[in-house]
């Protein structure tokens, strides 16, 4: 894909006359898309927000649900520029609420009580438009075709910080707080293998718990035909995930599984159902927090 840069025309600095006027002198200027510099801004819904860049690309939530739901992403861009340009560009049909940039600065695209458009094809726990559901978090990270640098731990801070005010504010359960391979295997990848979970729930953000040891022994894997196959779709589909209920090991249940281990067990990636997944799952089920009183204590 190609991508703009800085010089194109497209971009104008941000300064003194950025919407919320609150970047420190020594940070690097925000490039904010001409076309969203025109567009009228809004009160952020975070006071850890520190510029409101408007984007077009947003919709009513369906019914008016309430999000009760977080999705993480990586901008899987080359850079911040064409990331924020894609993001609050009409006609791209995607945007997010939030951007986290690497050095910890938080922008606000959409407001909450909106739907953005991050999620596409998706679901979880049996709903299909996770958008309408859903708060969206894109962080600048160039991702898996780029290289996929690690997260700094100044942006993992603030994706921290802006995820505690959010679950405080809407009582997001832990178990929601999620990353787009999570709702979907098939096409997505991000925010990927490095993104630190156990980090997010070390200071009350999300669900995690230790994942089971690697080791040697039987597992399930494509082409598999058998009841304990259908036991671990059962198992991936109580904790959300949309996977078929047919004893099959397909792609699509392999596809799963890949999915799982880029969020819970990370150290291998192989869409193969060990000892070490299938402990982890069981794990996560067993410990499936029922209300937020474990999140919320500051
Ligand atoms: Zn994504």
């Amino acid at each position: 894909m190609a991508h703009s840069s800085s010089d194109s025309g497209l971009f104008m600095s941000s300064g003194p006359s950025t919407p919320s006027g609150t970047d420190s002198k020594r940070q690097r200027a925000l490039p904010v898309p001409k076309a969203a510099a025109t567009m009228r801004t809004f009160d952020p819904d975070s006071s850890i927000v520190s510029d409101v860049i408007p984007s077009p690309n947003h919709g009513d939530r369906n019914k008016g649900r309430q999000p009760d739901m977080i999705v993480l992403h990586y901008t899987g861009m080359p850079d911040v520029e064409g990331a924020l340009a894609r993001l609050c560009t009409a006609g791209t049909e995607v945007s997010a609420h939030y951007v986290v940039l690497e050095d910890g600065r938080i922008v606000q695209c959409v407001p909450e009580a909106r739907r953005a458009w991050h999620a596409g094809v998706s679901s979880w726990a049996g709903e299909d438009d996770i958008n309408s559901c859903s708060i969206g978090i894109e962080i600048i990270n160039r991702g898996h075709d780029w290289g996929y640098p690690e997260y700094p731990l100044r942006q993992i801070a603030a994706v921290i910080a802006l995820c505690r005010g959010i679950i405080l504010r809407r009582k997001i359960l832990p178990q929601r707080v999620l990353g787009h391979s999570d709702v979907a295997p098939a096409r997505k990848k991000d925010p990927g293998e490095k993104f630190p979970w156990h980090s997010l729930a070390n200071s009350g953000v999300g669900h995690w718990v230790t994942p089971a040891p690697v080791v040697r022994g039987e597992t399930l894997m494509l082409g598999t035909i058998s009841d304990a196959v259908l036991s671990l779709q059962q198992a991936l589909a109580r904790y959300g995930y949309g996977v078929p209920l047919t004893g099959k090991y397909d792609a699509s249940t392999m596809e799963v599984v890949t999915a799982f281990q880029r969020h819970f067990r990370p150290a291998r990636l192989d869409g193969v159902a060990d000892h070490s997944t299938l402990t982890t799952l069981q794990a996560l089920l067993a410990s499936l927090p029922t209300d937020g009183t474990n999140v919320a204590s500051k």
